[in-house]
């Protein structure tokens, strides 16, 4: 299909958004082909082949080295003014593939049935490359845009940044300098709720790790023991596993749940506004768990996720460890949470040790970013609900969240729920459909913006 475009500059021109897909599907391919599987990740050789695509279209991007193996890849397409600049962020660094578990070799980026098949084909090569088209499509076609756009594809998002945005941030701001960045996160999903709908995060939960150790006497199997720690520490994950957390309700969320109630089956809506009632979700909460993905934005949680004991069966042993994988909703304190899991715990034998902690992270869903994003989505596809939401997971907007950027997660396009569910799991594919929507989409947004 052949569209014309008569925007900015004063300019017309054609894209042929078949070949252009054509184009994209192939370049995606060829990406997946480079197994960056974190760790290692060896996302260098990675970084190399994309340059490489944007010199051949004039572009001058640059690598920043991490080392002879890690770098992630930086490139710049001037704007017209000095305002702030839209960075447009992807990772080329993959979680491991079990080849065997697959119905093709997940490093081949096979096209077919319609798809791209392959490890980061959804998290986030795909991305990647909807955003290294929209880049290319503005060169070629000779649109200035409003505002420098910045493309980074960076290394070691999977293992948690400290080689990738982290260091990027840290080491090269004055080449990523942007307050405005468009990353993973949220997505649209074919079916969501009963219907179709693209929901970009605007925040993130933060992550706490916790170890937990329990300490005891060693002591022989056949004489138990008060002292014994697993004991100890068997009761306080009972503690743990029953407690529940308060449930706290972020107006984007109560918007979603409202909305979602609406949108169900008869009779749903009639009790949808009960949905965002802080009394009525109290008692339903027993409920709530079975709807994971509702019960992940409504409060902070607590998985059990580790559990080490003891080396042989007739001994007891001195000391025994577990591990929280705890997630703090926005505006919620670290400290204070720790204080209330060691209330629950309540046993002074027991040790809570930090792991690991970001901050809860958000950017105000109020921004003119955000309305740009709605009206484009309004325009290429209308009639789809657009809901602003919360991401249970994390991602590298949290770095640039530090630095006062407005960042948004969103693959703009629609996934079908069996898309999205092969993201760390097997079959990993994206659709031609939504590769060209997702490029079509970013590429109105530069425009745009
Ligand atoms: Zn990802």
């Amino acid at each position: 299909m052949v569209r014309l475009f008569n925007r900015v500059n004063n300019m017309t021109y054609t894209i042929d958004w078949n070949k252009i897909n054509e184009e994209a599907s192939s370049l995606l391919s060829a990406y997946i082909q480079f197994d960056t599987t974190n760790p290692p990740g060896n996302e260098r050789r990675t970084a190399e082949f994309l340059a490489g695509i944007l010199k051949k279209d004039g572009f001058s991007p640059e690598l920043l080295n991490f080392d002879d193996k890690r770098a992630s890849l930086v490139c710049r397409l001037k704007g017209s003014s000095s305002e702030s600049p839209l960075l447009l962020l992807s990772h080329m660094d993959v979680v491991g593939a079990v080849a065997g578990d697959w119905k093709v070799d997940p490093f081949s980026g096979a096209i077919r049935d319609g798809y791209v098949w392959g490890r980061g084909t959804v998290d986030c090569k795909g991305m990647g490359t909807m955003e290294l088209m929209a880049l290319l499509l503005l060169k070629r076609a000779g649109v200035t845009p409003k505002r420098d756009i910045i493309l980074l594809a960076s290394a070691d998002e999977e293992a948690g940044g400290d080689a990738g945005v982290e260091w990027v941030v840290k080491h090269h701001w004055d080449k990523v300098a942007a307050g405005y960045v468009l990353n993973e996160g949220g997505m649209g999903i074919k079916g969501m709720f009963g219907k179709d709908v693209m929901m970009p995060c605007f925040g993130e939960k933060g992550p706490l790790w916790i170890k937990l150790k329990a300490r005891g006497k060693s002591g022989h199997g056949s004489m138990p023991t008060a002292e014994n720690p697993n004991d100890k520490l068997v009761y306080a994950l009972e503690r743990i596993a029953k407690y529940e957390t308060k449930i706290i309700l972020l107006p984007e969320v109560k918007s979603v749940l409202l909305e979602a109630g609406k949108s169900m089956k008869f009779p749903v809506p009639l009790i949808a506004p009960l949905f965002i009632n802080n009394l009525f979700l109290n008692t339903i909460r027993r409920r709530l768990k079975k709807m994971k993905k509702v019960n992940a934005i409504i409060r902070n949680t607590i998985s059990i996720t580790n559990m080490k004991s003891g080396f042989k069966e007739n001994v007891i042993p001195s000391e025994s460890e577990a591990v929280l994988d705890c997630r703090l909703l926005p505006g919620q304190d670290k400290d204070a949470f720790i204080e209330e899991l060691r209330g629950v715990i309540h046993d002074p034998d027991i040790d809570i040790e930090t792991l690991q902690f970001h901050a809860p992270s958000e950017s105000s869903s109020k921004n003119r970013f955000m309305e740009v994003i709605k009206k484009v989505i309004a325009k290429n596809h209308p009639d789809i609900p657009f809901y602003p939401i919360l991401g249970a997971g994390f991602t590298d907007s949290r770095f640039f969240r530090e630095k006062e950027a407005i960042a948004y997660g969103f693959i703009p396009c629609l996934f079908s729920q069996e898309e999205v569910d092969t993201m760390h799991g097997i079959n990993e594919r994206i659709s031609l459909k939504c590769l060209g929507d997702g490029i079509k989409n970013i590429f109105d947004l530069c425009c745009e913006f």
